[in-house]
């Protein structure tokens, strides 16, 4: 923390221009210059530490019926962008829909540096060895190549929280994103809701998968609780309702 605000503006302008340059405005005594230069280096040194988050639902998690006894189901994939770095959440199953909703966004399997895994269902994962020279997220750790490290509670390198969930399955995490949208949480099977079904929120929803019941509402409330906005499982985005 800076003392006063003119001893921190200096500490900043340094950091985002190097001290030849503001020696160089300072000398010239040129107000009007050092305060766009401060401006620039402000948002230069915000904008390294605090890239801008976007995301984009590439598939829209469904559970269909398909014959008798059968289903076809792949969970919400996220794209998610921070700065020059491509995370995809939750790959699911559908790889064809999955490949060419990634080329609408300019980018291949190989851009993707990190893929995040919720859960280890294998409706949400089987696509993973899709992306070759990604590291690949779960609930504590990261696997590069044969290497495991646990992590932060963060997606590495970005702002995007990882919140333990447990309930539909023991190791289900949850992805706390701060965009411009507000709090956004990919909330995976914590939330999801079958294609013919009503998409109603209600905390005491059976899930017929679930290993805790207790502690899947616990989750849920929790989940309602940190977010703006959720995307489910299996389902469309919604607001949270205050
Ligand atoms: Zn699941």
């Amino acid at each position: 923390m800076c003392r006063d605000a003119w001893r921190c503006c200096i500490r900043r302008l340094k950091a985002a221009w190097g001290a030849a340059t503001f020696h160089a405005s300072f000398s010239l005594g040129n107000r009007k210059s050092l305060k766009v230069a401060l401006r620039i280096s402000i948002m230069a040194t915000s904008k390294r530490n605090n890239p801008v988050l976007t995301f984009k639902i590439l598939i829209k998690g469904y559970v269909r019926k398909i014959g008798r006894n059968g289903i076809a189901a792949s969970p919400t994939t996220l794209l998610i962008r921070s700065g020059g770095l491509n995370i995809i959440a939750d790959p699911g199953t559908n790889k064809r829909l999955l490949l060419s909703s990634l080329k609408k966004e300019g980018i291949g399997p190989a851009d993707v540096g990190i893929v995040f895994v919720s859960h280890y269902h294998l409706d949400h994962t089987i696509n993973i060895a899709l992306f070759q020279n990604a590291k690949v997220v779960d609930g504590t750790t990261v696997y590069d190549g044969d290497r495991e490290m646990p992590h932060k509670g963060v997606i590495p390198g970005t702002k995007i929280k990882i919140i333990a969930t447990p309930g539909h399955a023991q190791e289900h995490a949850a992805l706390l994103i701060p965009t411009r949208l507000g709090r956004v949480v990919f909330a995976s099977d914590v939330f999801w809701w079958k294609s013919w079904e009503k998409q109603r929120l209600d905390l005491e929803k059976e899930d017929e998968y679930a290993t805790n019941m207790r502690a899947l509402k616990r989750s849920r409330r929790e989940l309602l609780n940190a977010a703006d906005y959720i995307i489910p499982g299996h389902g469309k985005m919604f607001k949270v309702p205050r």
